[in-house]
């Protein structure tokens, strides 16, 4: 009954017959009059398939059974509204540190596969949502794959530091163009189903109506046949994937490095060795796949999947009951919250004492919603939802009121005295403060236990960590639905507490400043910033410090001086100086650098010394320390997180914390007692540190 019960629960999707069989715990199994199998993938008490062990295991008995009592044809889809397949089971990933058991696992997985493959009778995978990874190569060891609209097909293997390891590398460059097939798995971003159509990995695109007619059609055999696509006879020849490959690997090198992701260099080389061979690049599919999930880049993101869920999952899980939202100032950082918040479905209205500023709120909403492509019908949603208010009523129905107005402790206070009697009962004040203690502010509200901190960072479209910022008397219920909130809107909340800098800035300012000492002594800028990138972080500090604005750097480095001393790089007066003449980076077109727009002017650079990266990376790691110890964050894995997701700290090192103790914490420490001893005290290592080297 519960099964009949599941079966027919959603209803909007075309499942076939009520099941025959219900003894597998992932699969459904039933049989139409006109003898097609229905074969349903719904992977108990999860609200997305993925495949581990216990999902092939049962697929390879499923498929005996069909081979038993082989039916007309089989269809193949999800009974789960969230989507096809999301892949593998990335926990499961994560804990193949064994590799003769990673190797078994995946060579029983690829039997399973091959076992659909060699069905003589038609198989038809339907999808609808996300078709990924694992759960692509399902759908390509199907003869026919129809995408429901609104389908999307990736590889995003390669973000994970690996590459389809489950016949997706063979079976992809069947039905696609070589070149195409390795575009979508060395870019890691999924394609809409019109677009998979085009590029001939699904045979059709349809509403879920005409599910039912297209399967008929596919089993007997009237949907119409791909084409062979043209470019596979050119590059079955090993010479001229010689020449296409030099390009892509060189391409590649251009956006990575072979020694931080090997993973799309490694896809790269075993194409070009064996793409005019399907048996020999199954056999060597298998045996990269396993090299790649051995190395540190895999281990190292396959944990930064996990710190992401972390951070996630568990305000995700959690209410908000937060339906308007007003925000208070609608300069740099609240009109981009406001757009923000408007994009994701909520209703805004946003507050600016100046109207010029005001009225151009709407305008950067519209400059946001050209940007993520969206349909002019969905734009003008967006912006019907999001309300200048000249006249400050939003207040009053808001269940959230968002802070943004410029960083000055008097100017906060004076508004939220403003505002206090307008509030709604119940609402949450936050501040967008980026280093204020929110000490010094709560008590200008009637009740600090619904005010905190929602620190956004610039630009907020792009940043997706939030710091939810707790001071000691934060209520509970105020935290989790600020939590819940940020989470709702598509970004990454974390708890931190209250204390100068929060966490990201805190560790970030002393990186870095130490780049501004390293110019003071003459290094070249773009020597620097060299030293970082080699590092692995996504750009060099001084052109961070550019980007961000030099203004607010100083700003941020003289509060953490003043709170933290000597353990902060002393701020260069020529810094100062600049900032005072106007010259504060990239929204000036001077800082640092020079900029042309975007871009910064970068010359040339010799080599950085040795030693360059560890003088900037180790004071940032020395911070993470000292705000652990100090509880700014909960946990090592939430630090280590943050980091990542706020500061674009090199991710496949896995985190700051977790690269200290991959290098040694006791070789750590002394490399900071060595710089201490060369630069000064702002190097000597945190008492933190102690704490680290005991566990
Ligand atoms: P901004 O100067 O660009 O905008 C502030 C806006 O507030 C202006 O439009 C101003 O007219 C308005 N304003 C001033 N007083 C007001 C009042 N009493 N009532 C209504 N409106 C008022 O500042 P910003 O860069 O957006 O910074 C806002 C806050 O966000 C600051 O606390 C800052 O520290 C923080 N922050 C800034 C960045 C950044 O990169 N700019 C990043 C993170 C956090």
């Amino acid at each position: 009954m519960d099964a009949l019960r599941a079966h027919l629960a959603p209803r909007w999707m075309e499942l076939g017959p009520a099941p025959e069989r219900g003894d597998w715990r992932h699969w459904r199994l039933g049989r139409d009059g006109d003898n097609l199998a229905w074969l349903l993938l719904d992977c108990e008490g999860a609200a997305v398939n993925t495949l581990d062990e216990a999902v092939l295991g049962e697929l390879d008995e499923v498929l005996a059974h069909l081979e038993r009592r082989p039916p007309r044809a089989v269809v193949l889809r999800s009974a789960k509204e969230s989507g096809f397949c999301a892949g593998a089971d990335i926990g499961l990933l994560s804990r193949l540190d064994d590799p003769l058991l990673a190797r078994e696992l995946v060579e029983r997985g690829h039997a399973v596969l091959d076992r659909l493959d060699a069905f003589s009778i038609p198989t038809i995978a339907v999808v609808h949502g996300p078709c990924l990874g694992g759960g692509l190569e399902l759908a390509l060891a199907c003869n026919w794959r129809l995408a429901v609209e609104g389908a999307s097909f990736g590889f995003p293997e390669v973000l994970l530091g690996l590459h389809p390891g489950l016949g997706g590398t063979f079976r992809a460059l069947r039905v696609m163009a070589p070149l195409t097939a390795l575009e979508l798995m060395l870019r890691g971003r999924p394609l809409a189903a019109p677009a998979a159509r085009a590029r001939g990995l699904v045979d059709a695109v349809l509403a879920e109506r005409h599910v039912a007619a297209a399967v008929a059609a596919a089993a007997a055999g009237r949907l119409p046949r791909r084409r062979r696509p043209r470019s596979a006879e050119l590059f079955s020849r090993e010479i001229a994937r010689t020449l296409a490959a030099r390009r892509l690997t060189a391409a590649t090198a251009r956006r990575v490095r072979p020694d931080h992701y090997p993973a799309p260099f490694a896809l790269i080389e075993l194409w070009r060795r064996h793409g005019g061979d399907e048996r020999a690049l199954r056999g060597a599919e298998i045996q990269s796949f396993l090299e790649l999930l051995g190395t540190p880049t895999a281990r190292n993101l396959l944990r930064v999947f996990a710190l992401r869920e972390g951070l996630a999952r568990p305000a995700k899980a959690a209410a908000h009951d937060i339906a308007h939202v007003h925000v208070v100032g609608a300069g740099t950082m609240g009109a981009d919250i406001a757009a923000w918040l408007a994009l994701q479905g909520f209703s805004v209205s946003i507050a600016d004492r100046d109207p010029e500023r005001l009225a151009a709120a709407v305008p950067r909403a519209a400059a946001l919603c050209h940007r993520r492509r969206l349909e002019p019908r969905a734009a003008r949603a967006v912006l019907d939802r999001l309300i200048p208010d000249f006249e400050g009523a939003g207040v009053g129905r808001a269940d959230l009121v968002i802070e943004a107005v410029p960083e000055d402790a008097e100017l906060k206070r004076a508004l939220y005295a403003e505002l206090a009697p307008r509030l709604a009962p119940g609402a949450l004040v936050a501040t967008n403060t980026s280093s204020i203690p929110l000490e010094a502010l709560r008590d200008a509200l009637p009740d600090p236990g619904c005010f905190l901190g929602l620190h956004f960072f610039n630009p907020v479209a792009r940043m997706e960590l939030v710091e939810v910022v707790c001071h000691d008397g934060v209520a509970e219920s105020a935290r989790a639905r600020a939590l819940a909130l940020v989470a709702a809107i598509g970004r990454l909340p974390v708890a931190v507490k209250s204390s100068p800098g929060f966490l990201v800035n805190r560790v970030l300012t002393p990186y870095l400043l130490e780049a501004m000492l390293l110019l003071e002594e003459g290094l070249p800028a773009a020597s620097v910033d060299r030293a970082a990138l080699d590092f692995g972080m996504p750009v060099g500090p001084v052109e961070l410090a550019d980007r961000v604005g030099l203004d607010v750097c100083l700003a941020v480095a003289d509060r953490l001086h003043a709170a933290f001393g000597d353990a902060v790089p002393p701020v260069p007066e020529w810094l100062r100086r600049k900032v005072e003449r106007g010259e504060t980076g990239r929204k000036a077109g001077r800082g640092l650098y020079r900029w042309r727009g975007e871009r910064p002017e970068k010359a040339r650079a010799p080599d950085p010394p040795p030693g360059t990266a560890d003088r900037l990376l180790l004071p940032l790691l020395n911070a993470a320390v000292a705000c652990l110890r100090e509880g700014v964050v909960a946990d090592e894995a939430t630090l280590d997180g943050a980091v990542i997701f706020g500061t674009g700290f090199a991710p496949f090192r896995g985190g700051p914390l977790h690269y200290a103790r991959s290098r040694g914490v006791a070789e750590v420490v002394a490399a900071l007692e060595a710089l201490a001893r060369a630069h000064g005290p702002r190097f000597a290592p945190d008492p933190g540190w102690i704490a680290l080297h005991e566990d």
